[in-house]
């Protein structure tokens, strides 16, 4: 089945999760997300993904939000709050039970460990459970391509790699890329701009999108940082939280993460400026960034 038109309004978005301040590889997600958009005369949006109400750290998302207004990386509209759109999921969740595509699943982990961790076909449950888990079918041979337009076309087997995922978890919360799916339509976006660690989450977006008869948004996995390790850098490895009193730094170690050349802008606005009118989406490296880090870490004590 054809997927329908994309809106004709390119709409680009921010969609953090609550579980510290914003630290330097969200930052290059962002301001990624954000030059595309503008640079089309489109629109920005940003959400709070704060379905995993155990993982959210308070105070995290205003700290979020403060450090993108003083890096000038303003949104368009209300900012989005996942945990106030249980009933949007829950009907797209209801659709897909309802035409068969979805499933309740009664496997516990240790019972999918047993057969190698993937749910594939039937369940291997030997008896109901009070919560199950409700899971989307992959049919065997189950293949989503998509042309990133980074890093071009990129196939997964869906069967052969995930299998049956979860949409709504035995917890009762939703997941993710149930969550996010729902979310990107109903927010019109067109461009989804995010960091590679996403790049294996895509596929299965697409298949949602498909059964829900949602448009496809185009895609753009933008590189990681990594320390020198190899380790995607983040808050869980020390990344320093980036400080909203001093943003034209950070900005700079972003926009060199992004592969282009220095500005000579000194102020933060005439920097936003220039950043608009010389960003070159070509020049975004394709590998991830571990030449980035540098500017960021902080020296070993
Ligand atoms: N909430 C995700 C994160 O903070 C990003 C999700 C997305 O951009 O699709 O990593």
């Amino acid at each position: 089945m054809p997927s329908p038109p994309l809106p004709a309004l390119p709409c680009g978005r921010f969609a953090p999760s609550p579980t510290g301040p914003l630290h330097p590889g969200s930052l290059v997600a962002a301001l990624g997300s954000w030059l595309m958009a503008r640079r089309a005369g489109g629109q920005w949006r940003v959400r709070i993904e704060d379905v995993d109400r155990a993982r959210e750290v308070a105070g995290a998302a205003r700290a979020q939000l403060a450090m993108l207004r003083a890096c000038g990386l303003d949104w368009d509209g209300e900012v989005v709050r996942q945990s106030a759109r249980d009933a949007h999921y829950q009907r797209a969740l209801d659709r897909l039970l309802a035409d068969g595509h979805a499933f309740v699943c009664h496997c516990s982990r240790s019972a999918l460990a047993a057969v190698g961790g993937v749910h594939r076909g039937p369940c291997v449950a030997t008896g109901p459970r009070p919560d199950p888990a409700i899971r989307l079918r992959v049919a065997p041979g189950t293949r989503i391509a998509f042309d990133d337009r980074l890093r071009g076309r990129i196939e997964q087997d869906l069967w052969a790699d995930v299998g049956d995922f979860v949409l709504r978890r035995a917890d009762g919360l939703w997941a993710y890329q149930l969550a996010v799916v729902v979310d990107d339509a109903d927010q019109g976006v067109t461009e989804v701009v995010r960091g590679a660690d996403l790049l294996d989450s895509t596929p299965r977006q697409i298949l949602l999108q498909r059964l829900l008869g949602l448009p496809t948004p185009r895609h753009v996995h933008l590189p990681l940082l990594r320390d020198a390790a190899g380790r995607k850098l983040s808050k869980s490895l020390g990344a320093a939280a980036l400080d909203p009193a001093e943003p034209l730094p950070a900005l700079r170690a972003a926009w060199h993460a992004l592969g282009q050349a220095p500005l000579p802008a000194d102020a933060l606005e005439t920097w936003r400026a220039q950043a608009l009118a010389r960003f070159d989406p070509a020049r975004i490296p394709t590998d991830d960034a571990p030449w980035c880090v540098a500017h960021w870490t902080r020296s070993p004590a």
